[in-house]
This record gives C-alpha cells, structure tokens and sequence, in this order.
C-alpha cells in the first residue's frame, strides 16, 4: 500500500465545517499544485450534523481521485478522526491540519522544506500571534508544560495541529490506535527527530470553536494519563507523607492532653476536624484519579475500536 502511495497526504477532521470546507480546499488546492508533487487529501467527516459530509463529496467529485472523504459513524472527536484519517492515508509524508482555516494552508511547503532539510520524523508549528481567546490560551500553556513533562521532548506549542509526519511513524501510530490520546504527544513515542517551525495563525473562519469546555477537559486528562503514572505516584508519597504528619500531629495532641490538661485538647478537637476533612478530600481526589486508570483499562479490556468508519468515499468515476 505504502509503495506506490503519493509522495504526501494531508489529513483533515472536520466537524460542522460546512462553511469552511470550500475555501479550505481552493486554497490547499493552489499550495497543494504548486509543490509539483503527487498528494492526496483526506477528509475525515467527524459525525457531523450539518451538511459537511454532502460538501465533501462534492469536493471528491470534483477532484479526480485526489481526495478522499472519510466518514465516521458518529462523532469521535478531533484526535480520533485525525486517527481514521491516517488509516487511510498512503502518502510517504502526512501532514494534518484544522478544518476551520486557523492552519493557513501556505504554510505547509515550509513545514516539508524544515522536515527534509533537518531529517525530522515528526515536525509540529509553532503558531505566531495566536488568534485565539485569552482563556484559551492560558489552558494550552498549561497542556504544552504537562506535554513536555510527559513525553520529556522539549516542544514549545503542542496544541497547533498543523504537523507533519514521515510514514514510518504514522505507520507505527497507526498499527497501534490508541482510545484515549493526544496525537502530538504520541508521535513523539515512535520519532527520534522531532522539531518545530514558526507558522501564522488566523482567527476561525466561520462559527465558534467545535471545541466544548467539556471535550476540552477530555483532552487534558488523557494527555495526562496517557503517558505516565507519574500522577498515581505523587498519589502515592503524597498519601505516605500525610499518613505520617497525621501520626506525629496524634502524638502532639496526645502530648498536650498528658502534659496541659484536658482543656487544652478540647480545643485542639477542631484541629482534628480541619485534619479530618484533608484526609477525606485527599482520599477522594486519590479515588477519582485511580478511577480514570480503572476506565482506561475497561476500555482496552472492551476492545471497542477508537473510530468506526461508515465508508471511504474517493469521488466519482474512479
Ligand atoms: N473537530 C472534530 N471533531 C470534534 C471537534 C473538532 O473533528 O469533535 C475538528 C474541527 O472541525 C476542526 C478541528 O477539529 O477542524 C479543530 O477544532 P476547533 O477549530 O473547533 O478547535 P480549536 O481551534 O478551538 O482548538
Ligand atoms: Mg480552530
């Protein structure tokens, strides 16, 4: 498959894009035929509501066999249609890139020139005057510090989706799908070289972020416990520590009531409920984390697929 695959693929998830897919194309289009290399592009229909998959097609249509559209049974999210995306991509580079235009397309011959010239496997971007909110913002300096501790590659944007990456990874990504995670990290599991280039970026095209608070906190707990146990660790001397403090603070108590009188450990009654109270809101906040382990494992025992693709359309008359 991989022999006689384009020399690039660019994959695309979208969701609701309806309005963005059009001039997504034309402009990929004109840098896409400008590099005078063979390519593919693969869309990948992310469940959508509106009329996104009916846009797609009509691309393929159009396209003479170069674009693919890749539709999901149901909505599975950005980081899992990246993933079907890739399982139908044949090119020897993948690159993948925001449906919504944030990721300028012109952009893309700078990140293969970077990947060739310093015999990258994987290259991210880093986005120049970010158009994106100030909360936004804040949230992806907390995933880029939690990413580099993680996978201990010293990235400096890890949330731009805009990346390229050489068949070898994809191919090892790709044989082993993972349910819960976050493309960009794992990649740096399967790549030695990996680097970075400066890109622009742009404000959403049409609509708001297809992103909800509650999808977003999904990500950063798999980035979290995807990689590491280090989590479960801290649990664990954290739990030592409090223990022992605990039995030294019985002993104080306990040294108080002998030596100052039963009047002075009445009081000292609510310094144990204050102590009280941290052990319970420690334990609870140990069973949660533990529970997000537990329902990684459920998962993986489950061995229900990341992403179910209803049908791969490659346009017609091919
Ligand atoms: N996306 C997707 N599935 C989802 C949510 C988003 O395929 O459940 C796609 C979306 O269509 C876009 C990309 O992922 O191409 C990034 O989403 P968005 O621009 O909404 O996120 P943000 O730029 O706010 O991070
Ligand atoms: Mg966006």
């Amino acid at each position: 498959m991989t022999a006689n695959g384009p020399a690039l693929s660019v994959v695309i998830p979208c969701y609701n894009e309806e309005a963005n897919v059009g001039t997504l194309w034309e402009r990929l289009k004109r840098v896409l035929d400008g590099l005078g290399r063979e390519y593919e592009v693969i869309f990948t229909d992310d469940g959508s509501t509106d009329g996104t998959l009916e846009a797609l097609r009509r691309i393929a249509d159009g396209a003479g066999g170069r674009v693919a559209v890749v539709e999901l049974a149901h909505n599975c999210g950005q980081h899992r249609a990246v993933f079907a995306g890739m399982s139908q991509a044949r090119g020897k580079v993948v690159v993948t890139l925001d449906a919504d235009l944030q990721n300028p397309p012109e952009e893309i011959p700078a990140l293969l020139e970077a990947m060739e010239r310093n015999g990258w496997e994987v290259v991210g971007s880093v986005r120049r005057n970010r158009q994106d909110s100030f909360l936004r913002k804040l949230a992806s300096g907390f995933v880029a510090r939690l990413a580099r501790k993680m996978t201990k590659v010293d990235l400096r944007d890890w949330g731009s989706m805009l990346r390229a990456y050489s068949r070898e990874v994809v191919d090892q990504m790709t044989k082993h799908p993972e349910h819960s995670t976050y493309i960009p990290a794992l990649a740096t599991m399967y790549a030695k070289r990996v680097g970075e280039v400066e890109v622009t970026h742009e404000g959403r095209k049409d609509g708001p972020s297809r992103y909800s608070l509650g999808k977003l906190m999904d990500l950063y707990l798999d980035l979290m416990t995807s990689f590491s146990d280090a989590p479960l660790k801290v649990l664990f001397y954290v739990g030592v520590w409090l223990a022992v403090l605990g039995f030294l603070l019985a002993g104080v108590l306990l040294a108080g009531r002998l030596l100052l009188g039963p009047e002075w450990a009445a009081e000292g009654v609510f310094t144990l409920f204050s102590v009280l109270f941290f052990f319970v809101g420690a334990q609870f906040f140990a069973l949660g984390l533990i529970g997000q382990y537990i329902t990684r494992i459920y998962r993986e025992v489950r061995k229900r697929p990341p992403y179910v693709i209803k049908e791969v359309y490659r346009g017609e008359g091919e």
